[in-house]
């Protein structure tokens, strides 16, 4: 679903990835673990082109992001991507702001695109939200707004970055609740967390970066219990 082959981006002399190889499989879910600055965000976001890179090749889905005839727009629907900060829009309800690209982009009627919206919001646990302004919920509930509103377009590829991170403690389970149900569904998954518990329990793989380059690829078990760096080794006395 995903392919990396040697993927480098740098930002005028700053080298931010330093030629990563990855390959997620179709229903993989994958824990990207590393230190801050070590490029993980960035990573996530060459996966749908919200940046261009400096060398090397990507797939995702069958598309090269960055070929100059490749549909952005198409690509983008089928990569759903979460971001720390939820970014709803304050002034629309939670169900217009689930409905909002498959009208737009996927030419839903409104009427199917609602009805969508709310079978999303039975998946996330809050139905009862559809009406509602995002300000009006909590931040654990935003977040799961947010995630619906990324599964309205159906995405082959879920990306995370920090889902839980601004969240208050006792919200981040509710959220990691709705990606373990995700993840059990068979979607593909890529997702950057500090949540050990969720690397641990849900991923098949976690993948260590430092410093822009891919540092350890293993099994959760394997990692967590016998990390082979001593950089591995470092984070994870920090972390836990
Ligand atoms: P992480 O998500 O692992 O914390 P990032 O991918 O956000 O790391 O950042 C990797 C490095 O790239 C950091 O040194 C960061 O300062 C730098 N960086 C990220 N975005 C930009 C940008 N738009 N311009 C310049 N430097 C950037
Ligand atoms: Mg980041």
């Amino acid at each position: 679903m995903i392919e990396f082959t040697g993927v480098r981006k740098s930002y005028g002399e700053l080298e931010v990835l330093n030629g990563i190889d990855l390959a997620v499989s179709e229903g993989e879910v994958v824990v990207l673990l590393g230190p801050s600055g070590s490029g993980k965000s960035t990573l996530l976001r060459c996966v749908n082109a919200l940046e261009d890179v400096s060398g090397g090749k990507i797939t995702v889905n069958g598309h090269d992001p960055h070929h100059k005839s490749t549909d952005l727009n198409a690509l983008r629907s089928e990569v759903g991507f979460v971001f720390q900060h939820f970014n709803l829009y304050p002034h629309m309800t939670v169900a217009q702001n689930i409905m909002l690209a498959p009208v737009k982009v996927k030419k839903f009627s409104r009427e199917q695109a609602r009805s969508r919206a709310l079978e999303l919001l039975t998946r996330v646990g809050i139905p009862e939200k559809a009406d509602s302004l995002p300000a009006q919920l909590s931040g654990g509930q935003q977040q799961r707004v947010a995630i619906a509103r990324a599964l309205a377009m159906n995405p082959a590829i879920m990306l995370f970055d920090e889902p839980t991170s601004a969240l208050d403690p006792e919200m981040i389970q509710e959220v990691l609740d709705v990606m373990i149900d995700l993840a059990g569904s068979g979607m593909t998954m890529v997702v950057v967390t500090h949540e050990m518990g969720f690397a641990r329990k849900v991923a098949d793989r976690v993948v260590f970066m430092d410093g822009g380059r891919i540092v350890e690829s293993a099994e959760p078990a394997e990692f967590f219990s016998n990390p082979a760096t001593e950089r591995a080794q470092g984070f994870l006395r920090r972390v836990t």
